[in-house]
């Protein structure tokens, strides 16, 4: 696989640097160079989940890495399933949530830890440093959670992430170590840029970045469109819609990539909460980033999203329209409302996965099948589930083994200087 920076087209790399490197210069991002659609599609479609997803990668991935160890690395990473549930006849729910800790992005982080441990050399120290609004940190701890070698270090907003996602990354300890700090999502991200801009650091630690810049969680994302489009009966497989809860949009990104391969999916809705930049962009052409707030969809509270500009230049590459590309924002009153009319509708999920569902039923035409994208377990987001349907939905096993332990996290400011001096002296 050739890569080449957005930023800076003359660099370029393969797949094993892009994954190891995660950034190119001035913090530009990684592109793959040539993304042709896969021949012989319905057998593809056919295949099970598993040695779906290996041709999928090594179609997009090359021989870079031999057929039999890219299959035990799809084995570790997707030991888990991505059910399309039907909802009713022209809706339904890519449940995501079926990983360790509950969450999609158990599918891009594992498959990334599986990447690093392959390709990086024997017994040099790794450090990922990654920031996370949410989910992003407890996929990447458990993922890379005891691997030798390497060494994790997640930052996240303080206060702002809710306690349970909190306790599923910040309890490990181990190899595993997590800062709140005290600033909102964006500031942390810029501290992660700071690190990465900062040579000596970069070098001592051997600094590596695990949030959805790094493309082997976006190859790893791309697979489970596939499975979506797979369950779908075969006379709804050409009308696919789907509609992915956006952040960062490393999500959405994955599934253009998929339409890319030739996936027949129709088009996407790109849905955010109140964080609504790239909606309004979408309608004004005017890239307009506000500060962001706080929603009820939190691992969604991003407004400078560092994955738009691949979504601009797979547009750009294919010559696709951007305005093909529908969105819509919800409010988190209108947020509650969607998830009591889907629990109505006979399906419990929570607030990101509702917000998909919602912009769904508001841009779908007559003709198109649905599909929304559920990014995180009911439970994840137990306390505002409960509150807002008025009920007491059960944990899962792996969350109430974490919420009856301790945090492990410190506290420190938004403030490069610290961080590095703590990673310096580790
Ligand atoms: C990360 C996350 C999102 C947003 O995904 P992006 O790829 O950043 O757009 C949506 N929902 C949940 C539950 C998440 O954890």
């Amino acid at each position: 696989m050739k890569l080449y920076n957005i930023k800076d087209n003359s660099e370029t790399i393969n797949f094993a640097g892009a994954v190891k490197q995660g950034l190119g210069r001035g913090q530009g991002l990684f592109f793959p160079e040539d993304i042709t659609p896969i021949a012989n599609l319905d057998a593809l479609l056919a295949l099970p989940f598993v040695p779906r997803s290996v041709a999928v990668l090594q179609h997009l991935i090359g021989d870079e890495i031999p057929e039999i160890t890219l299959t035990a690395m799809v084995e570790r990473a997707f030991a888990f399933p991505a059910p399309l549930v039907k909802v009713d006849d022209e809706t339904y729910a890519l449940e995501l949530f079926h990983g360790p800790t509950l969450a999609f992005k158990d599918f891009g982080g594992r498959f990334m830890a599986q990447c690093l441990a392959t390709l990086s050399e024997d017994g040099k120290k790794i450090t990922i440093l990654t920031a996370t609004s949410g989910d992003t940190g407890a996929a990447v701890a458990h993922a890379f959670y005891g691997l030798p070698n390497i060494d994790v270090v997640i930052l996240y907003p303080e206060g702002k992430i809710s306690p349970l996602q909190e306790k599923l990354f910040t309890t490990l300890g181990d190899n595993i170590t997590t800062y709140a700090v005290q600033g909102d999502f964006d500031d942390c991200q810029a501290l992660v840029k700071d690190a990465f801009d900062d040579e000596e650091l970069k070098t001592a630690v051997g600094l590596n970045s695990a949030n959805s810049i790094n493309i082997s969680r976006l190859v790893a994302q791309v697979c489970y469109y596939f499975e979506a489009v797979a369950q779908l009966p075969a006379e709804q497989r050409d009308k696919a819609v789907i509609a992915v809860p956006s952040g960062n949009f490393g999500n959405l990104t994955a599934g253009l990539i998929a339409k890319a391969l030739g996936l027949p999916v129709k088009r996407f809705i790109a849905a955010t909460n109140e964080n609504d930049t790239v909606p309004r962009y979408l309608q004004s052409g005017k890239w307009d980033p506000k500060r962001t707030v706080a929603t009820l969809s939190n691992a969604m509270d991003v407004s400078r999203p560092n994955n738009w500009p691949r979504v601009e230049e797979l547009c750009r590459v294919k010559g696709w329209e951007l305005s093909d590309i529908a969105s819509g924002a919800l409010s988190d009153k209108q947020t509650k409302d969607a998830l009591k009319r889907l629990y109505e509708h006979g399906y419990l999920c929570e607030p990101h996965g509702a917000i998909g569902w919602e912009l769904l039923n508001q841009e779908r035409t007559k003709d198109e099948v649905g599909i929304f994208l559920c990014t995180a377990h009911p439970a994840k987001f137990k306390e505002n589930v409960d509150e807002i349907l008025g009920q007491d939905i059960p944990l899962p096993a792996p969350l109430a083994k974490h919420i009856a332990m301790e945090s492990l996290s410190s506290v420190i400011p938004a403030d490069f200087a610290v961080l590095k001096e703590k990673m310096m002296n580790k």
